[in-house]
């Protein structure tokens, strides 16, 4: 069967990456969470101090990072793992959300990153989700979804996913770095994050998971029939 790129775009938690994962694994498709790779940048430039408006400590410090998927057979989901250390739960905490859109906003880091992302798609049959991949990485995707939902609802579910890792954040925190990273996320210069014009919106706020689940596979059909 024809495989295809699907490229899901949108803001932060409004389902995209659990939607992507459901989306990958009926379809037997690769996942990749791009957001992932820009936390584990931001992680690595935290922990090592990285100045970010020195542009040459930014270029030697990208040379130093290796970001990889592995499999994690306990949880049956992908791990990330940043210079062959697992880092999946830290690179979800605040301290990495509240710098993660500074980080992503410096091109050397988009470059760096888009590369990689790239050529994981060459063999296509991948859902990649993120903010520039229907725009950017993969403008020539044949299925784009971009998603959105209401900022309660988004809040609330970053909340509940916090909590199952038991980090009690509370929620006022939660919609400030939301907001300012849509902020920063759609008014950077390189790369904003935009609905593409082949787009498929998908407002989350009132439909099920389920029911986005089966929107995307019902447009993949339509893409792999034409
Ligand atoms: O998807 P997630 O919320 O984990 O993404 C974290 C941040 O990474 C976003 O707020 C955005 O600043 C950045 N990002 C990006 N481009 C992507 C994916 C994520 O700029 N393709």
């Amino acid at each position: 069967m024809k495989k295809v790129i699907i490229a899901i775009d949108g803001y932060s938690a409004c389902g995209k990456s659990s939607t992507a994962k459901a989306v990958a694994n009926i379809l037997n498709y690769s996942y990749i969470d791009t957001g992932a790779m820009y936390r584990a940048v931001t992680l690595y430039f935290l922990q090592n101090f990285v100045s970010l408006t020195n542009p040459v400590e930014i270029d030697s410090s990208l040379k130093e990072i290796d970001i990889e998927f592995r499999y994690n057979t306990k949880t049956g989901k992908s791990d990330t793992y940043l210079n062959g250390l697992n880092v999946e739960n830290e690179i979800r905490q605040m301290t990495v959300s509240n710098s993660v859109s500074e980080v992503s906003a410096i091109s050397a880091v988009r470059r760096f990153l888009v590369a990689q992302q790239q050529k994981m798609g060459k063999k296509k049959g991948i859902v990649m989700d993120g903010r520039d991949i229907g725009t950017v990485v993969f403008p020539e995707a044949e299925l784009k979804i971009f998603m959105n939902a209401d900022m309660m609802v988004r809040a609330k579910r970053r909340q509940d996913e916090l909590l199952e890792k038991g980090d009690l954040v509370r929620l006022e925190d939660i919609i400030d770095n939301l907001k300012k990273r849509d902020l920063i996320d759609t008014s950077r210069a390189d790369s904003p994050l935009r609905q593409a014009n082949d787009a498929q919106v998908i407002d989350t706020t009132y439909i099920t998971f389920e029911e986005q689940v089966e929107m995307i596979i019902e447009a993949v059909g339509e893409k792999i029939l034409s």
